[in-house]
């Protein structure tokens, strides 16, 4: 990640540092309209029954290259996630997605606003086939193209190309509940990646799979960094977030802990003790 975009106010840019201490009023780690973000939350709030999972987070999210959220379990970091895709509702707080300023994100805007996901429970329609699986995403993708009759060759051709990336080709005459645990995720990866968006989020796509299997999904989101896209997985094995990350959030108790280059970030005693627990 490019770390040493110029500012044209300031020979040093500020770089991403720890957070301010819990509890405290945190000043966003950059300043507005720093381009290299393109995904910043401020004062994110999200309760259950009164607690709050997402406790008035403000982090920001690398405009290119791969970001890992890490937190030990109910921390936050599927809330988080459902919170930038507009699966739930915003309770305070604001995202902004390249300088717009999101209070409510509806899953059905999402893409519009760029961003696309996976589930930590995989999501599919089970009763329909892996090829339809695909096919839904890619042509409810364009009321336009579906007018002028674009499909299905284009269609058809980019899902096929999908279902080979991720190795599912062969089974796309399957029912998507037929399929394997591991070989469900892949599908769902597969999904996302139909979508053509600037950010990509996968709740713990490696959860559970073979090696085989986890070889290809980290392929594939490394693919996406090659594109230039914004990627963020969660995960809980430090050899996958050290292996692919080039940026790190750190939430505890759904207060932002630690954001920043994964190395630095890693390195800091605070993140080690807290988190690490060594
Ligand atoms: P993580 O993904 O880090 O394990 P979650 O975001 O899933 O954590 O959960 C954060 C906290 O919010 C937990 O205490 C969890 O029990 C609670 N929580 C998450 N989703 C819901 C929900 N839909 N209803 C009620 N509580 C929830
Ligand atoms: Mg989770």
């Amino acid at each position: 990640m490019n770390e040493t975009a110029t500012d044209a106010n300031s020979e040093e840019r500020p770089v991403p540092r720890m957070a301010a201490p819990l509890g405290a009023t945190a000043a966003p780690p950059h300043p507005t309209g720093n381009d290299d973000f393109i995904l910043r939350t401020e004062g994110l709030l999200k309760r259950f029954a009164g607690v709050a999972a997402v406790d008035h987070l403000s982090m920001t999210l690398p405009r290119k290259g791969i970001t890992s959220i890490v937190g030990p379990n109910g921390s936050g970091k599927s809330t988080l996630i459902n919170l930038l895709s507009g699966i739930l509702p915003i309770d305070g707080g604001m995202v902004t997605i390249d300088g717009i300023a999101l209070r409510a994100i509806m899953p059905s805007d999402s893409p519009t606003h760029g961003v696309t996901r996976t589930f930590q429970e995989v999501r599919l329609f089970d009763q329909m086939t892996v090829w339809d699986n695909i096919l839904v995403t890619l042509t409810a993708r364009s009321v336009v193209d579906s007018l002028l009759e674009l499909t299905p060759a284009k269609y058809e051709a980019r899902a096929r190309e999908l279902l080979e990336t991720v190795g599912l080709w062969g089974k796309r005459r399957d029912l998507a509940v037929n399929l394997s645990y591991g070989q469900r995720k892949l599908l769902e990866v597969a999904r996302a990646l139909s979508m053509d968006v600037k950010i990509y989020l996968f709740d713990e796509p490696f959860a559970g799979l073979f090696p085989v299997m986890l070889e290809r999904v980290k392929g594939l989101l490394n693919e996406l960094k090659a594109q230039g896209k914004a990627i963020i997985f969660i995960e809980h094995n430090m050899d996958l977030i050290r292996a692919l990350s080039d940026y790190i959030i750190v939430l505890d108790s759904g207060e932002l802990l630690a954001e920043g280059e994964v190395n630095e970030v890693l390195a800091r005693p605070e993140v080690i003790k807290a988190y690490l627990g060594t």
